[in-house]
């Protein structure tokens, strides 16, 4: 299974019907490139011993492509997501080909690769705008906006055909850190004659628009200026920009602010890196909070889907060693629980309450706290409107988004629409096409420190993903 000159393939083996694990290949004269290399975490086997019960990692199983490694041009990652990078380190040592991805996600990556003491991996440095020849294929940087900074869109230029690869992306015009999507290059790419766009469907089935992360300010700001002891808000550890707000609410209300979570700690140093929270005052070490005023501090912290691990989880414990939640604190969940996290999570604010702390969430707070990073109904439309694709192949979603992607679509008068499944191979070249079930599509599973295949059979087979 070689693509000529005349073809030009997509082939997902991660991430299509389901969210999480992308890992996308696409083909064309003898050579493949491979977009994203991500995990998902499933839950424990319902049998397992609750103490013992921790979340486990899977990922795409690449033999397909671990097979034709001599034809590999290159990997691209188009964002800091795990579901988008995080089995880079696990994977690379079978792939062993350049990787290519931007300042902030590469900061991120080679930060993974040295802490798996993963030696040798070229990671190619790329601007915004871009356009680089990757073994056939010619691609474009597209800067557009979602709950990390950097995130990209590609257009795969081949003389057999073009493909826009969205990426994870909403349009969000003031996304507080980091530049807007690039408005102007989106609504230009009608003229390139797009004959597939691989669509992110996540909230393909929501009405309406994501909303901007800068309409947040204001309903975080409320709460936080109401509150009369310590403000705990937890959110996404990748989300920077929320951080960025947070900060500045804290600035403007006489609060310290602390990080509690070493992913969020690990994703703001990488933001300070790169210049992506210049006006963003240093934090307080933890172990100074405890002795601060409590309506003097404000913390950030991991652990808004109850992960047991997570520093939330631990204060609503009082296992937290540097301080404790008290009557007249506040915690607010600047996040959306994701399915299957609902009982962890009414578990965690439970015990928070316990402890005398009044409890925020998008679903009680009176103003908006949170917006998601995907994009809803409208955006899709505006874009597909913009991108006028030949074709539509939804991608980063279960059934029922790829299904509402596709009625999206359909609506908007784009005809092809190739709603397939990991291990289909979508002919975009010579004609469109679906040949289903090309490849066998597994997901391998991370066990101690091996890397085993996972019976399709096994319940905790289904993902849950990490961010959304
Ligand atoms: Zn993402
Ligand atoms: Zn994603």
């Amino acid at each position: 299974m070689i693509p000529g000159k005349q073809d030009l393939w997509f082939l997902p083996l991660g991430g299509c019907g389901e969210i999480g694990m992308n890992f996308n290949l696409y083909g064309h004269d003898g050579q493949w490139l491979i977009i994203d290399c991500g995990l998902s975490f499933s839950e424990p086997p319902s049998d397992s011993q609750p103490r013992q019960a921790s979340r486990v990692v899977h990922m795409a199983d690449p033999a397909f492509i671990v097979e034709r490694r001599d034809q590999i041009a290159g990997m691209i990652i188009t964002h800091a997501h795990e579901d988008h990078i995080g089995a880079v380190p696990l994977l690379w040592p079978d792939l062993q080909c350049p990787v290519y991805t931007t300042a902030f996600t590469g900061h991120v990556l080679r930060r993974k690769l040295a802490e798996a003491k993963i030696e040798g991996v070229p990671v190619h440095v790329v601007d915004c705008g871009q356009r680089l020849d990757i073994g056939p294929f010619d691609v474009e940087w597209i800067g557009l906006t979602h709950s990390i900074p950097e995130p990209h869109g590609m257009v795969i230029n081949t003389p057999a055909g073009k493909i826009f690869h969205s990426g994870d992306w909403k349009l969000d015009d003031n996304p507080v850190v980091g530049n807007p999507y690039d408005k102007e290059r989106c609504r230009a790419l009608a003229n390139d004659a797009i004959d597939a766009m691989v669509c992110d469907s996540t909230n393909a089935n929501v009405p309406g628009h994501s909303g901007s992360e800068s309409d947040l300010y204001a309903g975080l700001k409320q709460i936080v200026e109401a509150a009369t002891g310590r403000v705990i808000v937890t959110c996404f550890g990748s989300n920077v920009a929320r951080v960025a707000t947070m900060a500045r609410i804290a600035d403007e209300t006489g609060r310290h602010v602390g990080l509690l979570g070493r992913s969020m700690i690990e994703m703001v140093n990488a933001a300070k890196a790169n210049g992506l929270l210049a006006d963003v005052s240093p934090s307080v070490d933890s172990e100074h909070l405890g002795y601060l005023p409590p309506e003097t501090v404000l913390l950030l912290a991991t652990g808004s889907q109850g992960d047991s691990a997570a520093a939330l989880n631990r204060l609503s414990n009082n296992r937290f060693r540097d301080m404790s939640i008290e009557p007249g604190d506040t915690v607010i969940f600047s996040s959306k629980v994701i399915p299957g996290n609902e009982t962890a999570v009414e578990a965690l604010i439970a015990r928070l309450e316990a402890l005398g702390a009044t409890v925020y969430t998008d679903v009680t707070s009176p103003l908006p706290i949170h917006a998601s990073g995907h994009p809803a109904a409208d955006e899709l439309r505006t874009m597909f409107d913009w991108v006028r694709p030949r074709a539509i192949i939804p991608v980063h979603g279960e059934s029922e988004h790829l299904q509402a992607n596709t009625d999206l679509a359909r609506d908007c008068g784009i005809d092809h629409c190739l709603n397939g499944r990991n291990g289909d191979l979508f002919i975009i070249a010579p004609e469109v096409s679906i040949k289903r079930d090309a490849v066998r599509a597994g997901r391998l599973a991370l066990v101690g420190n091996k890397l085993q295949p996972v019976n399709p059979n096994d319940s905790s087979a289904q993902t849950a993903p990490n961010n959304r």
